[in-house]
């Protein structure tokens, strides 16, 4: 699993902004908009194509795209879907993952390649799986976590191999409902939004995190979705076993 980017929707650095963080010197200051990149023997995937999504697949020479899988529908989530047209035109079509909710949008955002009119083979032509229930990409197997950001309600995403939790992905919440910590306790790998100290509407604080991470416990926590007012060196303040995701991370599972 690759981190393609783990920066909130303004990304770090921040466009006009001279704060510490955003002059870092610390490369891993520099955060793209949220997204991994799951490889597996039969198949691999991307959770989201937010705005820097071209840049990241560049960056990555990610040269496999089996399927996309979306959390929901902000800007920061979507604006690179467009650019998915290099993997369908592989394949021929690709396979788009998400709620009915998050589909309209996409639907909207992107007629034109909804629409079936343009059949010219460069175009992008998704194909969509509303999402109702876990699903399987491969021998992986991919449960749906609804979670509350601000007040709208957003998927995370639990992977399972061989009965193995492996990683649940929670990009975007602003809090974890019991039934959805009960059901991912004891994951390899949790991976969570955890903006910054000061709390937010829509987005968990590092203390919130904590608490999750405290209940779920999980082999390893790592966050995302930050804001430039966390830096990575904060990250020595941590618990062993907590840390915060950067643009590039891979981790084998
Ligand atoms: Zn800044
Ligand atoms: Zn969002
Ligand atoms: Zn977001």
């Amino acid at each position: 699993m690759t981190f393609l980017g783990t920066a909130t929707s303004l990304g770090v650095p921040m466009i006009g902004c001279d704060c510490e963080v955003c002059h870092s010197s610390d490369p891993r200051d520099k955060r793209l908009r949220s997204s991994i990149y799951v490889e597996t023997p039969e198949c691999a995937w991307v959770v989201d194509t937010g705005t820097d999504f071209r840049t990241q697949a560049l960056r990555e020479n990610i040269r496999r795209l089996d399927a996309v899988v979306f959390t929901h529908s902000h800007t920061d989530h979507i604006m690179g879907f467009d650019d998915l047209r290099r993997y369908s035109h592989d394949l021929g079509s690709i396979p788009v993952y998400a709620s009915a909710e998050t589909m309209r949008d996409l639907e909207r955002v992107y007629e034109f390649a909804f629409n079936g009119k343009n059949r010219f083979p460069g175009y992008l032509v998704p194909v969509p799986h509303i999402i109702e229930g876990a699903f399987r990409l491969g021998e992986t197997s991919l449960t749906p976590l609804p979670v509350p950001h601000g007040r709208t309600t957003v998927n995370g995403y639990l992977f399972v191999r061989d009965g193995r939790k492996l990683v649940a992905y929670l990009s975007d919440c602003s809090a974890v409902p019991e039934a959805i910590a009960e059901q991912i306790t004891g994951v390899d790998v949790l991976i969570i939004d955890a903006l910054r100290h000061k709390p937010h509407p829509t987005h968990l604080s590092v203390t919130q995190a904590i608490e999750v991470a405290a209940k779920v416990r999980p082999g390893r926590t790592l966050f995302t979705h930050i804001i430039h007012e966390l830096a990575q060196a904060s990250e020595a303040d941590l618990l062993d076993g907590v840390g915060i995701a950067y643009d590039g991370l891979k981790i084998d599972l």
